[in-house]
């Protein structure tokens, strides 16, 4: 059976075939690049927060044609860049010259906030000309597949346009009601919509930008924790509008809610089968399986696969229905992402909960090196999704106080933790691994997050039983319910969403 294709990061090892990464000259370092990216993550205070907009028919009829506006000043901007651009004639005064023009063609109908529509474009440009540079460097992050420059806001098939809106962080405010939401009022629209959302943060708000996806209505409002407005913007300042019954934020204008309560570290192994494994310096061992993340995961793929060939051939074959089934598609993608990403971030917030309650200061987080140059796709889509795990638990353990670090993982797996040899076929079968010099057997991810803890110079002994727990959109489930019914166990609640 060939190795999944890895929607859910990690170490694709399982079966040992997968080819291990030998650094050479030109190739980037992967595990630097992200380790650059979180130390950036964590040099801000910005939390994004997504409300769900409630408008009314009328509203939405608004908001469409503000939204097909904001799309046309993009998209017209967009083209005359690509134009210059491939004629090799977009320097820095070409692109401020057609910024201009745009700005005074489109700020009758959108005010100022043209600016934050055309402003979005200079960053998507910014960062097409700084992936340039890196591509020429040999430099290239992992998770970027390809570099071209900023498209259309657009579908690539249909041409149907996708809708955004951009204000700017001056031109809106929200009226809060009550902890499930309140009202967004959007200054230079009149217009006042209903919001749903919880907001645990407060802080000076940036621009807003509204989409409009599968039907609904998004807006995303960063904001940066704990600043105070600028003078000529009081109202430009978030509240928290969320506790729960706990009063878990202590302080909204801090990211950071909690200290350590110990000084324990843990080392995790990310997997396939086990999500996370793992083990700490007090002797605790956990492992949260994949499972529903897995089956979750094959069943929209299938799925997506489906609208997707029906799609073609009706494409193909030059019937107009196609259009329907790549609805379908779009919309089959949307929600297992969506899906998925709920499932994750239940995960992280239940390990980080659980870890901070046993004393942890401090996570390691093996970093698989199995970078291999004939197998691009696959590996790509791995590193996508390890990457973007690992920034969700950067994310969600800052809250906790805990921090966190990459290391890499070479040959944690094929050592064995109990005798510190490496053992030809030391791994028997899926999830475990056997001592040949003692026989004695060890799940296979703990054993390489033992050997992980090791080579930081710690020695780990597992002095309690394994814990293992299931992850649901229910939240997450010890699987050996009997011994773990105690009162004791952190409360898990989903994340906001
Ligand atoms: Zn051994």
């Amino acid at each position: 059976m060939a190795p999944p294709v890895g929607e859910y990061a990690g170490r694709m090892t399982q079966g040992g075939t997968i080819p291990r990464f030998v650094p050479t000259g030109g190739d980037p370092d992967p595990l630097q690049a992200l380790k650059e990216e979180i130390a950036e993550r964590l040099s801000d205070n910005w939390r994004d927060v997504r409300l769900r907009l409630l408008p009314s028919d009328v509203e939405h009829g608004s908001l469409m044609g503000i939204g097909l506006t904001c799309v046309r000043l993009y998209n017209e901007l967009n083209y005359e860049k690509r134009q210059a651009f491939f004629k090799g004639e977009l320097t820095r005064a070409k692109m401020y010259e057609i910024d201009r023009k745009y700005y005074y063609k489109y700020k009758d109908a959108l005010g100022v906030n043209a600016q934050a529509v055309i402003r979005k474009n200079d960053e998507a440009w910014k960062s097409f000309f700084k992936l340039l540079k890196l591509k020429k460097r040999g430099r290239l992050p992992p998770h970027i597949r390809k570099v071209s420059p900023p498209g259309y806001w657009k579908d690539r098939l249909t041409g149907k346009k996708e809708i955004h809106i951009l204000i700017r962080s001056d031109r809106y405010h929200l009226e809060p009601i009550d902890e499930n939401g309140g009202y967004l009022v959007l200054e230079d629209f009149g217009l006042r919509i209903r919001y749903a959302g919880r907001i645990k943060w407060e802080g000076r708000q940036g621009r807003l930008e509204i989409i409009y996806v599968n039907g609904r209505w998004y807006a995303y409002l960063p904001i940066e924790v704990g600043r105070e407005p600028p003078k000529s913007n009081k109202k430009g300042y978030v509240r928290p509008n969320h506790k729960d019954g706990r009063g878990r934020i202590v302080n909204p204008r801090s990211i950071k809610q909690r200290d350590p309560i110990g000084d324990e570290k843990a080392f995790m192994d990310m997997g396939l089968n086990n999500l996370f494994a793992v083990v700490t310096t007090n002797g605790y061992v956990l492992l949260v399986k994949g499972g529903t993340i897995k089956s979750e995961y094959y069943w929209w793929k299938r799925e997506i696969a489906t609208y997707q060939a029906v799609r073609d051939l009706l494409r193909n074959a030059g019937f107009p229905t196609w259009v329907y089934y790549h609805e379908r598609y779009l919309e089959a993608v949307y929600t297992r992402d969506e899906r998925l990403r709920h499932l994750y971030l239940t995960s992280i917030r239940f390990l980080a909960e659980t870890l901070w309650s046993r004393g942890v200061r401090k996570l390691y987080i093996g970093y698989p090196i199995m970078l291999s140059q004939n197998n691009g796709n696959e590996y790509n889509t791995n590193i996508w999704w390890y990457r973007k795990i690992v920034l969700w638990i950067v994310d969600v353990f800052r809250e906790y106080g805990i921090e966190v670090e990459l290391v890499p993982e070479y040959y944690t797996s094929r050592e064995c933790s109990i005798c510190g040899e490496v053992h030809e076929n030391g791994r028997i079968y899926r999830g475990l691994y056997v001592c040949r010099r003692n026989g004695m057997k060890v799940n296979a991810d703990v054993n390489a997050a033992i050997n992980m803890a090791r080579k930081q110079g710690y020695k780990v002994k597992i002095t309690r039983k394994i814990e293992s727990y299931i992850v649901t959109h229910n939240g997450v489930k010890p699987l050996n319910p009997d011994r773990r019914a105690n009162t004791q166990d952190p409360e898990i609640r989903n994340p906001v969403l």
